[in-house]
């Protein structure tokens, strides 16, 4: 492979954009988007589809990730180089918090808003519902702020990279507080049927994770809040049993990545995400896809997807099962809908695994199913447009800020536009 050709992370996709920028400051940055015909900004590279391509320039904020704290107004602006992981240690320290976080730190908060990236927790909106404004610079070179307030807040935030480089993310924060982890295995699936919501609530964030063999849930991973009040979870949790020592999600992986479980209290940077900062998440050379069902159909969903499971075996590393409180961004897969989404960690079968993906979302079509943005998916762009009641006024408003299609891809327009 040439040393130019550039890749995401997981090495599935090579970006076929010739060109890289790397400005270091905003004004480099204003000119770029000015002069640069066709652009996409790229964040750290954690989707696994061309999501951040462009057919021309790339543009990557890394050397931009300087973060001001705003102790009196309960608020974080980062520039969008900064990644997750790059300032929670010291939000922490300073007595601050997030209210959730991914399953993995390494992001930035920009690409992860732009895709209405999310963790768990049936009370708990995806990240982007942290955004209290974002700055952007809009194809034309201005800078604009949006807030909550604003009427085109729910387009920009969740904004698949189609309104310009957003330059500046600002997040609301609260009081810091503690998190114990609880792993427990081998949870009986009928669990599932017959219990999902007391599961899933038993922790501020809950997490599923399963192989789909054997009608059983491999782990659960119950992530509590020293700071509420919860039921003793017990040693036998609806039939699983509480892990002896630290897990990796996949059994047979080591846990050295993974966060610090056996109930032993630590900061909320250091227990929502699965894996540490310093480590490789997940398990590195993989493929993921993520469905999003209504959470009143999320039995239903996860009982079809089990019928699947000869079928998806082979192919899988894991799958995860989170919840996601509903929000209100147009193009969020929780839009108006309390979520369940269900993941797929898949080894690197390219061919099987985008022949299967079909099967999978023809399973779930008669749940609304909605696939995660980041990730790998077949859905026509004629479903999207139907399952996004709100698709047509974000197309509106995306060409309004950029008619001459300088944001536009390949994703976008196979996807939307
Ligand atoms: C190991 C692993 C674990 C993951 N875990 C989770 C998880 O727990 N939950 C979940 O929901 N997802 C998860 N994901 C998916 C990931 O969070 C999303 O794909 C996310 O969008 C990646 O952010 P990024 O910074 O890498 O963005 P990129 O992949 O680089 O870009 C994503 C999009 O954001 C846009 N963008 C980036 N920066 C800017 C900017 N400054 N201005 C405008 N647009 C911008 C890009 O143009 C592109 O459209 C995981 C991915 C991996 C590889």
């Amino acid at each position: 492979m040439p040393s130019n050709v550039r890749t995401n992370w997981a090495g599935n996709y090579s970006y076929k954009a010739p060109h890289l920028h790397e400005p270091t400051d905003l004004q480099e940055v204003q000119r770029l988007v000015q002069t640069l015909p066709k652009q996409k900004a790229l964040g750290s590279r954690h989707c696994f589809n061309d999501i951040a391509d462009s057919p021309e320039h790339q543009v990557s904020l890394k050397n931009l990730k300087e973060v001001n704290l705003d102790t009196e107004n309960k608020t974080i602006t980062v520039q969008a180089g900064a990644r997750y992981g790059d300032f929670c240690e010291s939000l922490h320290q300073q007595g601050l918090a997030l209210h959730n976080l991914a399953s993995l730190p390494h992001i930035t908060v920009a690409g992860a808003c732009a895709t209405a990236t999310h963790g768990s927790g049936v009370k708990n909106g995806n990240l982007a519902t942290a955004v209290k404004q974002v700055e952007l610079i809009t194809p034309s070179g201005e800078f604009v702020t949006i807030g909550r307030d604003h009427v085109d807040y729910p387009a920009v935030v969740v904004g698949l990279g189609a309104f310009g480089i957003i330059t500046r993310v600002t997040l609301d924060i609260q009081d810091t507080y503690d998190v114990e982890q609880y792993v427990f295995q081998d949870m009986p699936l009928s669990s599932v049927e017959n219990n999902f919501m007391e599961v899933m609530s038993a922790g501020y964030s809950v997490s599923l994770f399963t192989n789909w063999l054997n009608k059983s849930i491999s782990e659960v991973w119950v992530k509590r809040r020293s700071d509420q009040s919860y039921n003793s979870l017990g040693t036998d949790f609806f039939g699983a049993t509480a892990a002896k020592r630290n897990l990796h999600p996949i059994a047979d992986l080591s846990a050295e990545a993974c966060t610090e479980q056996l109930g032993v209290p630590g900061p909320w940077y250091n227990r929502i995400p699965h894996f540490k900062m310093g480590f490789t998440p997940s398990a590195g050379a993989e493929l993921q896809s993520e469905y999003f069902v209504p959470m009143e159909n999320a039995v239903e969903a996860i009982l079809a997807l089990e019928r699947m499971r000869e079928e998806i075996n082979p192919h899988l590393m894991i799958t995860e099962v989170r919840t996601i409180a509903k929000d209100g961004f147009w193009m969020s897969p929780c839009f108006n809908q309390n979520s369940v989404a269900i993941h797929f960690t898949w080894k690197q079968h390219p061919q099987e695994v985008m022949a299967l993906l079909p099967k999978i979302e023809r399973e779930l079509s008669g749940f609304n199913v909605r696939p995660h943005w980041g990730k790998l998916f077949t859905i026509s762009k004629q479903t999207l447009t139907e399952r996004y009641p709100m698709s047509g006024e974000f197309k509106k408003l995306a060409t309004m800020y950029d008619p001459d299609g300088k944001f536009m891809n390949r994703y976008l327009n196979q996807n939307l536009f």
